[in-house]
């Protein structure tokens, strides 16, 4: 059953060899891992992940963000077998699907207030492109056609198409492809730890949103949205918001006039504590993009969800061409339906995010040991999302050159012990699945103390 790896060596070399030659990994120097053993994943099972050797690693970012109840779930392995009995896929373009309209239902009673509409894709960065079109045209349905420019924020990541890397600010990631980006009204975002208006909070009193506001004062006759990834940049390094910050944007996105397009696509499904990130700050989104979690980590599905207001104004009479022709070949995928349903389906049944509470002490517990290691700088935490920023100098916080590839070393190290993770340049993220027991928790911390310790107290 399945594809199970061969049992004898030569074979499993040929495989290991096979990786080297024909995949090109992302976001991976390809020269450097061509000369390393690849790791290849079997199986996995609950918050592990085995490789073809049959060794076993906690799977300490989720599978990258994206795992919620742990692997092999049986109500989602359930799910999707069940589904593809029946079908596995249709088209969306005109056609609608079973799991397609009850996912549909239930995620806008789970979604803010105000959201009425799912408009389907297949992954965080195109559910981003969606929203930004969506947005730019309803400004032109609406009359106002001169309501074209984005608000983005400094560190953001918002996916890897042209448009989401547009809105993104992410030096590394970005800055190269400057000539195929077309222009936003970039803003400092908050970074408390740095942070760049040298302030501290409270006492800054959120000077970083006046900010947003002086860009919306003068330029709001030509913004149709302000776009964020709520309380958390996730690939920046997990820096998470101080409280107000959200609210305040929404009110000045209100008040302006301009849509707020949240990103949602990490912090949904629980992984901040609440369902959607939002919610810690009452806010309701004009557009929201969610993906990663959406499937439990199972299976490539995304949605951007809308307002009514924003959707009645694509409609009228054919010929006024108002449609919104935009669309995916796998777009509304009942196998990633199926999954997404019982996703939901398992946050009802298992009081999920109920449970998260313990966890979420738990892990604030164990990981608080970190802050007197001589290179820590900082440790941030939101729900079940953690990060720990090394630097080089902890006074006056200077941080490792890039190239010393701090992050990347701990990780390597984190592998010897048997966790897998993956570093946003100096900072170790620890996101485990939402799934994860307390002593799962308690052994992901302390790989990551003894990891870090490994690298930085030489
Ligand atoms: C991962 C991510 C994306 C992109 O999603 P993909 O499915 O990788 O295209 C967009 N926004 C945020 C905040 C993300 O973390």
């Amino acid at each position: 059953m399945g594809q199970k790896p061969p049992k004898d060596p030569a074979a499993l070399r040929r495989m290991e060899e096979d990786a080297r030659q024909f995949i090109w990994h992302p976001f991976t120097q390809m020269a450097e891992w061509e000369k390393e053993r690849p790791l290849i994943i079997d199986r996995g099972k609950g918050v592990y992940l085995y490789d073809i050797h049959g060794k076993r690693y906690l799977d300490g970012v989720s599978s990258v963000w994206v795992n919620l109840h742990g692997h092999r779930k049986a109500a989602l392995d359930r799910a999707v077998k069940d589904q593809i009995n029946r079908i596995a896929h249709s088209t969306l373009l005109g056609l609608a699907n079973i799991p397609a309209v009850r996912l549909a239902k239930k995620l806008i009673r789970a979604a803010p207030p105000g959201l009425a509409k799912v408009f389907f894709s297949d992954n965080g960065s195109t559910a981003m492109e969606a929203a930004l079109k969506i947005a730019f045209q309803y400004w032109r349905h609406r009359g106002k056609s001169r309501k074209t420019k984005f608000v983005s924020l400094v560190n953001a990541y918002h996916g890897d198409t042209i448009g989401s890397v547009s809105l993104g600010g992410i030096e590394l990631f970005h800055d190269c492809y400057a000539p195929l980006r077309f222009p936003t009204h970039k803003v400092g975002a908050p970074y408390c730890y740095r942070c760049f208006l040298n302030k501290t909070y409270p006492e800054c009193r959120l000077a970083c949103a006046e900010e947003v506001e002086k860009v919306l004062t003068r330029h709001h006759d030509g913004i149709a949205a302000v776009v964020v990834e709520p309380m958390i940049q996730g690939a920046a390094g997990m820096l998470t918001w101080p409280s107000g910050y959200l609210r305040r944007i929404r009110d000045l996105a209100s008040r302006y006039g301009v849509l707020l397009i949240a990103d949602e696509v990490f912090t949904g499904f629980g992984r901040t504590g609440t369902m959607f990130a939002c919610e810690h700050e009452g806010v309701s989104p004009d557009l929201m993009a969610v993906a990663k979690g959406l499937t439990g980590g199972y299976l490539p599905l995304a949605a951007t969800l809308a307002t009514q207001e924003i959707y009645e104004a694509f409609l009228g009479e054919y010929r006024e061409f108002k449609t919104f022709f935009h669309g995916h070949s796998y777009t509304g995928n009942q196998l990633g339906c199926a999954a997404a349903l019982a996703n939901l389906e398992i946050f009802e049944k298992e009081n999920v995010l109920e449970k998260l509470r313990p966890k979420i002490e738990a892990m604030i517990r164990f990981l608080k040991p970190l802050k007197d290691y001589s290179h820590v700088g900082e440790i941030r935490q939101i729900g079940l999302i953690a990060a720990v920023e090394l630097v080089r100098d902890r006074v006056t916080k200077e941080p490792y050159p890039l190239e010393a590839r701090m992050g990347y070393r701990a990780a390597r190290e984190a592998l010897k012990r048997g966790m897998i993770i993956r570093p946003l340049g100096n900072v170790v993220p620890l996101i485990p699945p939402l799934s994860v027991t307390i002593p799962q928790l308690k052994k992901m911390a302390s790989i990551l103390g003894e990891s870090i310790r490994a690298v930085t107290e030489v």
